[in-house]
């Protein structure tokens, strides 16, 4: 009795306030097997290792089935580069992400990986095949080493510190009180929000998924955290398709190519020099960000999304 009695104890002590449903379910696609409430297709297929092509098609998407959010929208995400969503708040970037994590499905048009529908996909292969790094890090009541492995349950320690190393967090986590076995989550000590952030980017390195999906942190991040955070970014980016929400400047300027996504629509796309070179939206909140903010040098904390 004791023993059955003693994982739902576990269990229960890792409740965690969760700010809205909404928010709740995206934390736990961060770390955890997506829920198979969306049974498979009988003709659904795994997916074969591809170059991690992703690619909205004439996508239209609606919540209510009334207000329309993204109307007829083509966005292609080139294998193994970094593109930055930008645009004005609302604008339907998250709900591009939502899409791609397979959250929803579209009310037209389709998401694919490598040519194949989501919808075709097994959702144990799609979870597999993608990482989402959010704004808020879900932490369990657990180790800090436990809560990266959820990256890779299957991982060595010698793979959970390889992978904080290049997160940029083994240092912060060698000067806990217990290193690697200190506890975190609801009972354990408190992280920053780099701290916080760099463990993610640890468990989806540990993942080592083709696919990285980040929503960019809008909370201030002290100096250090700022460019640690960034490093980790980088590292956590090389050889992976990469679609990342960007809040800070210096995430645009660190990224390959640019989605400028107003109204649900796609207003421009294309490398970074690219859009910069000619006369645009991009350009414009680009140039108007650099010349209103931080002194040449400074590190840029200009908010990209207004
Ligand atoms: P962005 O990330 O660019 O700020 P969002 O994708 O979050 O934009 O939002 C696009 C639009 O969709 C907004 O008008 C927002 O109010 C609406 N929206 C976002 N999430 C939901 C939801 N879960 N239910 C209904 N409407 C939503
Ligand atoms: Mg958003």
């Amino acid at each position: 009795l004791l023993m059955a009695y003693e994982p739902a104890k576990r269990l229960s002590r890792m409740r965690v306030s969760l700010e809205s449903a909404f928010v709740g379910v995206q934390m736990m696609f961060e770390i955890l097997d997506r829920p198979d409430s969306m049974a498979d297709p009988a003709d659904a297929v795994a997916l074969p290792h591809g170059q991690g092509e992703v690619a909205l098609r004439n996508v239209g998407f609606t919540y209510d089935g009334k207000r329309p959010i993204l109307s007829d929208l083509t966005l292609v995400f080139a294998p193994g580069r970094t593109t930055a969503l930008v645009g004005p708040s609302g604008g339907g970037k998250s709900t591009i992400m939502s899409l791609l994590l397979r959250l929803y499905d579209p009310t037209e048009g389709h998401v694919e990986i490598d040519g194949t529908d989501l919808r075709r996909i097994t959702r144990r292969s799609l979870q597999q095949m993608t990482a989402f790094v959010g704004q808020n890090t879900f932490l369990f009541s657990s180790t800090v080493r436990e809560n990266i492995r959820m990256g890779r349950l299957d991982a060595s320690d010698a793979d959970v510190e390889r992978a904080a190393r290049s997160a940029q967090a083994h240092d912060f986590i060698m000067a806990l009180p217990s290193g690697y076995d200190t506890p975190v989550g609801e009972n354990g000590i408190f992280l920053s929000g780099g701290q916080r952030q760099r463990l993610s980017l640890a468990r989806a390195i540990l993942k080592d998924a083709p696919i990285l999906l980040l929503d960019e942190a809008t909370s201030a991040l002290d100096n250090d955290s700022e460019a640690l955070v960034r490093d980790a970014i980088a590292e956590a980016t090389r050889g992976r398709t990469t679609i990342i929400i960007a809040h800070r400047l210096s995430t645009v300027m660190g990224a390959d190519d640019i989605a400028f996504i107003e109204g649900g629509r796609l207003i421009e796309q294309g490398p970074l020099r690219e859009l910069l070179e000619r006369p645009g939206k991009f350009a414009a909140l680009f140039n108007k960000e650099v010349s209103g903010k931080a002194p040449a040098g400074a590190e840029a904390e200009a908010v990209v999304e207004e």
